[in-house]
């Protein structure tokens, strides 16, 4: 619960009721909403129903009742100083990683995968997850993140108890079965079985999540996307992050063009497809992730962290790719998408030091980025309609109020003041 002027806030159990803060939020055609004191109004089903100014007199009369409705007790939760945002969208981490976060820095990302994270991994059966998915969540959701997109192991069993726990937390998860048919970690199966078995047991969640093209077959990069595509369901990997791993899966792909080329050969391209890292692309690949929709997940944390690269986001934002932001948690050091903010930021500065120009992102750019891009990359308006399976349906719920974003402006006790002036329009080429 959030401190502010030396005590805790009571929020209550349940809805309705109503915030008194300041707001920031990005809006959908491009521009930001201020609002220095703002009233933000929940109805009973948990929705925001109404954002006004506080001076508009309806907060100290208390908040209006809905549209031909009968009025509700809204308590109101005076949250001043704190900065009422948009939950946070990360779409990309490693559910059973957590553990070994911010460890093997300066590997290469194949040696690090060897090193620290298969052992890892092969340990996240059930019995780990009911121990690390319930902090995992409880971490997402103090660093403001209220919707997850996430790769678990691929023991399924695991599964269940992560889901159980988003839920428990009120944030929205994506979570994928890792399928890996070749360099598998999970030595208890045989070979001849893993295709079938790890597309059977990812057929009812809401995301198939072959790990990368190092670690399957053409065959399990195919058929697990002819299911998605069949099912809605989104189709998440990883792409094109390190040199080493680009190396590897030209070797492995001898016939494909690029990299981009083996997940095109196998239908993987489009709107529900999601690549995280895609630092070091072509520009063919450029072109083809903007025409087919696919999304990319930015992980400059992990980037700078595994010293993969860094991403020219201005050039992948003006060829029109949709960018969002993740963690990825554990070459990223933290389940934060304010640090993946801050290391994005660094990132592109110091490509304009080294190209001698060029745009750079201003900080309500980047919050778009973590916020309502992120939720764009997810197409967000299909979830209310159409949840794609059973397991997926509690967790797609809209997110609980307790998990909304709140930021303190300047350390506990010290509260600085916040900035009067509006803050500008975000600049054109991220505008949505
Ligand atoms: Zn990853």
């Amino acid at each position: 619960m959030p401190e502010a002027d030396g005590g805790p806030k009571a929020m209550p159990e349940r809805p309705p009721f109503a915030l008194r803060a300041r707001l920031i939020t990005p809006l959908s055609g491009g521009q930001t909403r201020h609002e220095a004191d703002a009233l933000v109004e929940v109805d009973a089903g948990g929705r925001i129903s109404a954002v006004r100014p506080w001076s508009s007199g309806v907060g100290s009369r208390g908040p209006r009742a809905p549209e031909g409705g009968a009025a509700e007790a809204r308590p109101v939760v005076d949250l001043r100083p704190f900065v009422v945002l948009p939950g946070l969208v990360d779409l990309h981490a490693h559910l059973p990683q957590l553990p070994n976060a911010g460890l093997g820095a300066g590997l290469d990302l194949l040696t690090w995968l060897e090193r620290y994270i298969f052992p890892l991994e092969r340990g996240f059966d059930e019995e780990a997850a009911v121990r690390l998915a319930p902090a995992a969540f409880r971490a997402l959701a103090c660093a403001g993140t209220t919707t997850a997109v996430l790769y678990g192991a691929v023991f399924e069993p695991s599964l269940d108890v992560a889901f159980r726990a988003a839920e428990e937390h009120g944030i929205r998860a994506v979570i994928g079965k890792v399928m890996m048919d070749r360099l598998t970690y999970d030595e208890t199966l045989r070979p001849a079985d893993i295709l079938e078995l790890s597309l059977r047991q990812s057929a009812d969640l809401c995301a198939f999540t072959p790990r990368f093209a190092v670690s399957c077959t053409a065959e399990l990069l195919r058929e697990s996307a002819a299911l998605a595509r069949s099912t809605g369901a989104y189709w998440q990997t990883h792409l094109s992050e390190d040199r080493g791993e680009l190396a590897e899966v030209a070797r492995l792909f001898p016939s494909a063009t690029d990299y981009l080329d083996v997940y095109d050969q196998a239908g993987g391209l489009g709107e529900r497809s999601i690549f995280a890292h895609a630092i070091h692309l072509s520009d063919r690949e450029i072109v083809r992730l903007a025409e087919t929709g696919s999304r990319v997940a930015h992980c400059p944390a992990s980037n700078l962290f595994l010293a993969s690269g860094a991403m020219p986001l201005a050039h992948y934002l003006e060829a029109g790719i949709r960018v969002g932001l993740g963690s990825d948690v554990a070459a990223g050091p933290e389940l934060s998408i304010f640090g993946a903010m801050r290391s994005g930021a660094y990132t592109q500065s110091a490509l304009r030091v080294a190209s001698g120009g060029g745009p750079v992102l201003g900080p309500l750019d980047w919050l778009r980025m973590g916020t309502l891009e992120g939720a764009r990359v997810l197409g967000r308006s299909r979830w209310a309609r159409r949840p794609t399976s059973s397991r997926s349906t509690p967790a797609l719920r809209s997110p609980c109020p307790r998990s909304w974003t709140l930021l303190r402006i300047g350390p506990p006790g010290r509260t600085r003041p916040p900035p009067t002036r509006p803050p500008p329009t975000p600049r054109r080429w991220s505008a949505a």
